[in-house]
């Protein structure tokens, strides 16, 4: 890759960044003072920062460049679309050509009964689009009071007022009034952190019936839907055990409420399907899609509607849309990225040869004295830290200090991967080569080694 030379000294662009620019999810008086990582270049899996560094990116982004860095492909396809029809909107009854094709092929890729493709900038808009639309649709069919959506604690469903209402992000939520009202949570089938005494299988029925038991304290009549991840992402890769969704599957079908899958980041690949509803055998009313969608060379999110919904959603005049509802650049680069995804065959590579690959040495990596569970989907996994792995116990330190510590060490090792809490998580391109794998494992494996002799000299390898 050509390295961008022409720009300022690092610790000038540091600099500019810290007096103008105010980050996302970030301390900015701490950053300031150690300055941003600038990257400035990528390709494949790497990223390339302002010093020169190579770094391998175990998080896609955030959780998002599935078809890997630099394929001009899109940039073509983007170039070609702003010549052509740079912008045109998909309200008062216009449409367009990408916008055609790319829900025609949404359609074909879904499961089941999806078949129709409501447009928006982001998942965050996205949710906030079906906040309104299963609202919309139990009014039009004469039950306006069925109108609470249940959520999950610790679920990641986006940062506007109504998706960070449905996320379960206590954080989050201390901050601009959240959750809004008509959002109630229930338990996350975390049994690692929560499980307790419990076999897993009793744990992952336990967490299923708080959603029925939920259900009855509030009415059925007044409960329009229960949206979740079907693996949990920015909570910590949280894989729900198994006895986990079948039950919810059937808690949702008697109670005649809908199901929304946010498939923002299970979608295009990442759990070894195109869908994490596949790889779960979800049936959803409404899929949330946007990350993978467009590898992130474009902002585009939307909600995959099935045909039952969009039938009722579609006598009504539904008053709501995003300027960029359909953006036919986004949706010719998004078509190119599904393109290269189906024809290259990334998703059943991911299924048949590198998942496996990389779950088996990801697997390996509790032969570490740190670390107490390796779960692992497709190509999203994590790591639980503990001193002590029969108790499943944290840290007597907050909880996150020993995560940081350790991502700290990743970073210092040029592997991007992220942490939660006390858990380690990895998110990378679908494209990753088994070569690149045992890179990113063993870079792994030394930040562990480094940040568990950080965590011992500091005090702090106590269970809490
Ligand atoms: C990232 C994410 C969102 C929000 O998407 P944005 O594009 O950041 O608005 C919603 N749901 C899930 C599961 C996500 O991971």
């Amino acid at each position: 890759m050509q390295p961008i030379t022409n720009h300022l000294p690092t610790a000038e662009l540091q600099a500019l960044d810290a007096a103008h620019h105010i980050h996302p999810f970030t301390t900015q008086s701490e950053l300031a003072g150690k300055g941003a990582r600038v990257i400035t270049g990528a390709r494949g899996v790497m990223l390339r920062d302002s010093e020169g560094q190579e770094i391998l990116d175990a998080m896609a982004g955030l959780w998002c460049v599935n078809i890997g860095y630099g394929r001009d492909e899109l940039a073509e396809a983007a170039a070609r679309q702003m010549r052509e029809l740079p912008y045109y909107n998909t309200f008062f009854q216009t449409t367009h050509v990408p916008a055609i094709a790319l829900s025609a092929k949404l359609a074909e890729l879904a499961p089941g009964n999806l078949n129709h493709v409501f447009y928006a900038g982001s998942g965050s808009e996205a949710n906030d689009t079906n906040l309104r639309m299963v609202r919309t649709y139990w009014a039009e069919r004469g039950k306006p009071e069925k109108q609470v959506v249940i959520s999950r604690w610790n679920a990641y469903h986006g940062s506007s007022v109504g998706s960070g209402s449905l996320g379960g992000m206590k954080g989050m939520h201390a901050q601009g009034g959240l959750p809004i009202p008509g959002i109630e949570h229930v338990d996350q089938p975390n049994w690692w952190a929560e499980g307790g005494d419990m076999s897993p299988e009793e744990f992952g029925l336990e967490r299923a019936r708080q959603l029925e038991a939920k259900i009855d304290e509030i009415g059925e009549d007044r409960v329009a839907a229960f949206i979740a991840e079907p693996v949990q992402g920015a909570g910590g890769v949280i894989v729900a055990p198994d006895s986990y969704w079948p039950e919810v599957m059937r808690i949702c079908r008697e109670r005649d409420i809908l199901f929304i899958a946010d498939e923002v980041i299970c979608g295009f690949g990442r759990t070894g399907e195109w869908f994490g509803s596949q790889t779960l055998d979800l049936t959803p009313d409404i899929m949330t899609i946007a990350k993978g969608l467009s590898s992130g060379y474009q902002p585009i999110g939307a909600s995959i509607v099935s045909d039952a919904v969009a039938e009722v959603i579609g006598n009504c005049e539904f008053n709501h849309g995003y300027t960029y509802s359909g953006h036919p650049v986004a949706c010719a680069v998004a078509l190119e990225n599904l393109r290269i995804l189906e024809e290259e065959k990334i998703v059943d590579r991911v299924r048949e040869d590198t998942g496996p690959y990389l779950r088996q040495k990801f697997e390996a990596l509790t032969d570490h004295p740190m670390v107490g569970e390796a779960k692992i989907v497709g190509m999203m996994g994590s790591l639980a830290l503990t001193p002590d792995k029969s108790a499943r116990a944290p840290f007597a330190a907050d909880a996150g200090t020993v995560g940081f510590m350790t991502r700290e060490r990743c970073f210092a090792n040029n592997l991007i991967m992220r942490h939660v809490g006390d858990r380690m998580i990895i998110s990378p391109p679908l494209v990753i080569s088994k070569t690149e794998i045992d890179t990113l494992i063993d870079r792994a494996w030394r930040s562990l080694d480094e940040g568990m002799a950080a965590v011992k000299e500091a005090g702090l390898w106590q269970a809490g």
